[in-house]
């Protein structure tokens, strides 16, 4: 089994090879940066939320995590 993605570590949800999270979170390099800007995002949007605007958002899109960007990373 793959080891989940920082994103879906973060949200508790089973990632994938063509996991929608992972690729969002790539530009960021820091895997502790990851897993804050993911579980910043998880509490704006709500965990729900989240990943209902990760899947509506076209693949590979930054814009989810470019938004709100969390303060000091
Ligand atoms: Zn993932």
């Amino acid at each position: 089994m793959r080891m989940s993605c920082n994103g879906c570590r973060v949200l508790r949800k089973g990632c994938s090879a063509d996991c929608s999270i992972d690729p969002c979170l790539k530009w960021i390099k820091n895997p502790q940066s990851q897993a804050n800007a993911t579980l910043f995002l998880a509490k704006f949007y709500g965990r729900a939320g989240l990943i209902n605007l990760v899947n509506a958002a076209p693949p590979h899109s930054r814009t989810v995590w470019l938004l709100p960007r969390p303060l000091g990373h």
